[in-house]
């Protein structure tokens, strides 16, 4: 597994030897003085035969390179593998080094998602102390690492910190409103938990405000509203999620229980059937198991990823079914 290293070695010695060598057939100390035999002797031949043979050194470097890169992308998904975190985190730290400038970003993503895997272990330890450093490293290397937000709330919590869980994730929302989701239940839990309700109904109010195709924010929203025994208005944004997303199974299940709570008043029941009547439910039924790539009719060859015969038609199946195939 360090085979790469020897490798790497020799190409630093190689690159450096050319760069000392080329200064040194550049420069010659003449009569006590450095002089720049370029200057002196500018032979056409000469600088195109040495351009020549860097440039092809320097190729068979990016080679090598490449190599001792793909090597260690290998070897960082073997550590994956075996969960050894810490030793994927330093192959792609050592990986980071030698990729691009603009390839930063993505490094950074996959430190932080390493980072978070290493506090989870804290964590698991109960090493409360290690678990909020890793879990903060891993948001100062990419501020949208979304599990490390939900990760470093719960230890908050488990610390008694609830005031600090809060901003934790209410900072999750900010920073990556699309994934604002995975943290209802636990700021939910925690508005009711410190007695302030309407700390999380301003936050869904605010993120339909500021998205309005957030069916997510509706639902649990209406939620929270279903169980203050306010089923109307649970099953007006339930219906104004529907209009979002009518396959979400889940907004269907809420509106069942929100009627149920009303006695299935019967013109909410119209409604309900004038609204999944008209929500075109099989759009795009078919999706390719290889890619994904959705289709309304089906296909035989994939048009994203070329495959033959991987589409399958999508349904809604109860989720204990788990015989049914998971698209
Ligand atoms: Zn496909």
């Amino acid at each position: 597994m360090t085979d790469y290293l020897p490798l790497l070695a020799g190409l630093i010695a190689l690159l450096a030897g050319l760069t000392i060598g080329k200064a040194w057939e550049r420069y010659k100390l003449r009569d006590g003085k450095w002089i720049d035999r370029r200057r002196a002797r500018e032979s056409p031949h000469y600088i195109l035969g040495l351009n020549f043979v860097v440039a092809n050194q320097i190729d068979l470097a990016i080679e090598e390179l490449s190599k001792a890169a793909d090597a260690l992308v290998n070897l960082q998904k073997l550590h994956e593998d075996q969960h050894q975190w810490s030793e994927a985190y330093d192959t792609r730290q050592r990986l980071s080094k030698l990729a691009d400038h603009d390839e930063r970003p993505q490094n950074q993503a996959i430190l932080a998602f390493l980072e978070n895997e290493i506090g989870l272990e804290a964590m698991r330890r109960k090493d409360y102390a290690e678990a909020i450093r890793r879990f903060q490293a891993a948001i100062d290397l990419d501020a949208r690492a979304v599990p490390a937000y939900l990760n470093l709330g719960d230890v908050r919590v488990a610390d008694g910190n609830d005031k600090d869980a809060a901003a934790i994730w209410e900072k999750l929302v900010e920073v990556a409103p699309d994934r604002a989701y995975l943290a209802f239940d636990r700021l939910e839990a925690l508005a009711l938990r410190t007695g302030s309700p309407e700390r999380f109904t301003r936050l869904c109010r605010r993120l339909i405000d500021d998205n309005p195709q957030d069916w997510r924010a509706r639902l649990a929203l209406s939620r929270h509203l279903a169980a203050s025994g306010r089923p109307h208005d649970a099953l007006d944004l339930l219906f104004a999620a529907l209009v979002q997303n009518p396959h979400a199974l889940g907004i269907h299940q809420a509106i069942w229980r929100a009627l149920g709570q009303l006695r299935h008043e019967p013109s909410l029941v119209d409604r309900y059937s004038e609204l999944t009547r008209h929500a075109v439910f099989y759009l795009d039924p078919h999706v390719c198991l290889r890619c994904r790539y959705r289709s309304t009719e089906l296909l035989w060859q994939c048009p994203h990823c070329h495959d033959w015969n991987t589409f399958v038609e999508e349904r809604i199946a109860p989720a204990q079914d788990t015989t049914e195939v998971e698209v």
